[in-house]
C-alpha cells in the first residue's frame, strides 16, 4: 500500500533562521518502507528515459540519487562544494540570498552524449539544481530529468527549469 510521504517530513519553524520552515526529510529516510516507495517513484519516472548516469548535489542529493542509481543499474556522480573533489573539475556558480556559492563535478564524471538524471531532496529557488544542470551540460551531458522529494512552490524554482522534465513527490 502506498504510504503518504508527507507523514515522514518534519517541519521545523524558524530553522536555520527566523521565517524559514525547514523541511527535514530524515524521518522519511529513516523509514525503510517510505524511503523505498519514494525511491521507486523516481525509478518509475526515470525508467523510459534511458538514463546513463545520475548526478546529485551534496549532501542530500546523494541520499535521493544513490538508491535510484542502484535500482536502474547506472552510476552516480556527486556534485560537491569547493575543495572536496580531488581531480580535475568543472565549476558552476550560483547566487544565494547573500553572495554566491559554487558546485564542482569531476571532468570525467559525465561523458559527452550521456543521458543524466539529476536528483536532490528539495527544490527551493532552483539555484542549486541550476548549477548542477550547468555542470552536466558543460561536460556535454543531456539532462533528461530532475527529481526531488519536495518542491517549495512559493519560491518558483520551476521557472528556472523550463524545458526540463521535473518530478516532485510533495509540494509545500
Ligand atoms: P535552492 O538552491 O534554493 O533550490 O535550495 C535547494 C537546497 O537547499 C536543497 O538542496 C535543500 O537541501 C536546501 N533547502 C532550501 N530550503 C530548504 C528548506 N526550507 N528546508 C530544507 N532544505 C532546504
Amino acid at each position: 500500500m502506498a504510504v503518504d510521504l508527507n507523514n515522514y517530513v518534519a517541519s521545523i519553524p524558524d530553522y536555520p533562521e527566523k521565517g524559514i520552515i525547514f523541511r527535514d526529510l530524515s524521518p522519511l529516510m529513516a523509514d525503510g518502507e517510505a524511503y523505498r516507495q519514494a525511491t521507486d517513484r523516481i525509478v518509475q519516472f526515470a525508467k523510459d528515459k534511458n538514463v546513463d548516469m545520475i548526478v546529485g548535489p551534496e549532501a542530500r542529493g546523494f541520499i535521493v540519487g544513490c538508491p535510484v542509481a542502484y535500482e536502474l543499474g547506472v552510476g552516480f556522480a556527486p556534485a560537491r562544494k569547493k575543495g572536496k573533489l580531488p581531480r580535475e573539475t568543472v565549476k558552476a556558480e550560483y547566487t544565494l540570498e547573500y553572495g554566491t556559492s559554487a558546485l564542482y563535478l569531476h571532468k570525467d564524471a559525465v561523458k559527452p552524449g550521456q543521458r543524466v538524471l539529476i536528483t536532490d531532496d528539495l527544490l527551493a529557488t532552483g539555484g542549486t539544481i541550476g548549477a548542477t544542470i550547468d555542470l552536466v551540460e558543460q561536460l556535454g551531458g543531456t539532462v533528461v530529468g530532475c527529481a526531488f522529494l519536495i518542491e517549495l512552490k512559493q519560491l518558483n524554482g520551476r521557472d528556472r527549469l523550463k524545458g526540463y522534465d521535473v518530478l516532485t513527490l510533495m509540494e509545500y
